[in-house]
């Protein structure tokens, strides 16, 4: 089954065949009925959300044209519920923020909210974007909607699967190691992780700072095109956005594209890879070969040594970011014994607030930071991560390549609870995509097939990952490889 896309909706907002009313209200019934079972939205804002839709109607009744309103007019989307919202709570799925109310929005949310886009709800996620699968969240799990007994993928999970059983035509998730991309392709839709610095994380909850990236997760390469273009551009508030005008990737989609040239790194088809994922991906080269595309076989940094940088750096970071959760100044503070002195609260406050994958990622990075262990393990990562910019410059700028072509994640969509207790194997879903994190580029990941399972079909998705600041060429040649394999735009969930 098909349904509107963001595209679809405005260009029908605009010309008067549809109100942003209607298409508010048919997201919100469409939440009310389906979100029971896959537990995708951590709040939903029904009647702010409606009082918006009326507010943009208002002014096309009143002559405005839709242009004017913005390039989401009417458009109603959600956002990850790590991103500030001065409306509602800001919870990132954690015990740690339990009614946490922000006093101000995230630049992307303003900026969405200025696009005329309406926000339904936030969405459900990993605890502070940890994780791969979506169950390690205070809410509990989000399913998947082509599965229900299976992940939608994470971090950016309750994203994913709105975007995927068209509660929303696009949600906004973020990226520090795959948590847009992963999810995307767990789910059937498109998720794209622009180049670092080009959207704003100010009033993102951070994570891995020197990693983290807010994209869309949409039904087409069209529509995250166009929602990134709205999100993205300079920001004073965030010192490591970049100094540059908003992205023009939408209008770019339909450039010429002629001597296409993918690289494919010799781990894509790794016998680590699950047959069925193979299987799709050789056949995404084939059709992409028919269309005149030509393939280079490159190296990149081992799989092992991808994920112990990726695995060094994000925790290091984390546990510096998520060291000001103290129970003083931020976060759930516990209730103290007699006796209890400040050791006792942070302690206690600590261990109440934060789950178990949390914790673990915090040990993680205080161990790789402490005095006589940093240049063993640290340091060393950040030369690992060096390396694999170098590697991938080589492959754009030497061998001219356009883009790496890789599957996105090692399997399709997985069981609940198939790897809670083994941090290991979620730790591998992410082969494919720290790399494009460490090195800072754009990567997407696109529908590319579907496989059987039982008597359900579970989506599988390719990765493109490009030069940096060469969002709009990557989003150009995703398109084509959305195109080549014919799977865009598809709802798991019918009625
Ligand atoms: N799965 C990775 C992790 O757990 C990536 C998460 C993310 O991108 N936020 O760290």
């Amino acid at each position: 089954m098909e349904l509107p896309g963001v595209v679809e909706i405005r260009d029908a907002v605009a010309s008067g065949e549809t109100s942003a009313v209607e298409q508010t209200r048919s997201s919100l019934d469409r939440i009310e009925r389906l979100d029971g079972g896959l537990n995708a939205f951590t709040q939903v804002f029904g009647e702010r959300a409606v009082a918006r839709a009326e507010a943009v109607d208002a002014r096309l009744r009143a002559g405005e044209s839709a242009d004017a309103i913005g390039p989401l007019a009417g458009v109603p989307v959600a956002v990850k519920d790590n991103l500030c919202t001065e409306f509602g709570r800001t919870t990132c799925a954690s015990r740690m923020l339990e009614g946490y109310a922000s006093p101000f929005s995230a630049t992307v949310v303003e900026r969405l909210e200025r696009a005329g886009a309406v926000i339904v709800g936030k969405t459900n996620l990993d605890e502070f974007a940890m994780g791969s699968s979506g169950e390690h969240s205070c809410f509990g799990p989000t399913r998947n909607p082509w599965d229900p007994s299976r992940v939608p993928g994470g971090s950016s999970s309750g994203s994913a699967a709105a975007v995927a059983s068209g509660m929303v035509p696009v949600a906004l998730g973020s990226d520090t190691g795959g948590s847009i991309r992963q999810p995307a392709a767990l789910t059937g839709t498109v998720g794209f992780k622009p180049t670092y610095g080009t959207v704003s994380r100010w009033g993102l909850v951070a994570f891995g700072s020197s990693l983290d990236q807010v994209g869309p997760i949409a039904r087409s390469v069209e529509d995250a095109a166009l929602v990134y273009d709205a999100i993205s551009g300079r920001d004073p508030r965030d010192s490591t956005c970049l100094d540059r005008d908003a992205a023009g990737t939408f209008g770019a989609l339909d450039d010429p594209l002629e001597g296409l040239r993918l690289a494919v790194p010799t781990q894509a088809r790794d016998e680590s890879i699950e047959p069925r994922v193979r299987l799709i991906f050789g056949m995404m080269m084939r059709a992409l070969s028919e269309r005149g595309v030509e393939f280079e076989e490159v190296e990149l940094p081992s799989p092992d040594q991808m994920l112990a940088a990726y695995y060094i750096v994000a925790p290091a970071e984390a546990s510096s970011n998520l060291a000001r959760y103290d129970g003083v100044r931020y976060g759930h503070r516990a209730e103290l014994a007699d006796g209890d002195g400040l050791h006792e609260l942070y302690c206690k406050s600590r261990t109440e607030g934060f789950g178990d994958e949390v914790q673990r990622r915090i040990l993680l990075g205080t161990h790789v930071l402490r005095s006589g262990y940093a240049d063993q393990y640290y340091v060393r990562a950040l030369k690992m991560r060096r390396l694999i910019r170098s590697d991938y410059d080589a492959i754009f700028r030497v061998m001219g390549c356009d883009a790496v072509l890789t599957p996105t994640a090692p399997g399709p969509a997985f069981e609940l609870g198939s790897k809670t207790d083994d941090p290991m194997a979620l730790y591998l879903e992410d082969v494919f995509t720290v790399g494009a994190s460490l090195a800072g580029l754009p990567a997407a990941s696109v529908p590319a097939g579907f496989v059987p399972e039982g008597d359900r079909q579970l989506p599988v998705g390719v990765q493109l990952t490009g030069p940096a600041l060469g969002d709009a060429r990557l989003l150009r040649v995703a398109r084509e490889v959305e195109s080549a394999a014919g799977f865009a735009g598809r709802v798991a969930v019918t009625g």
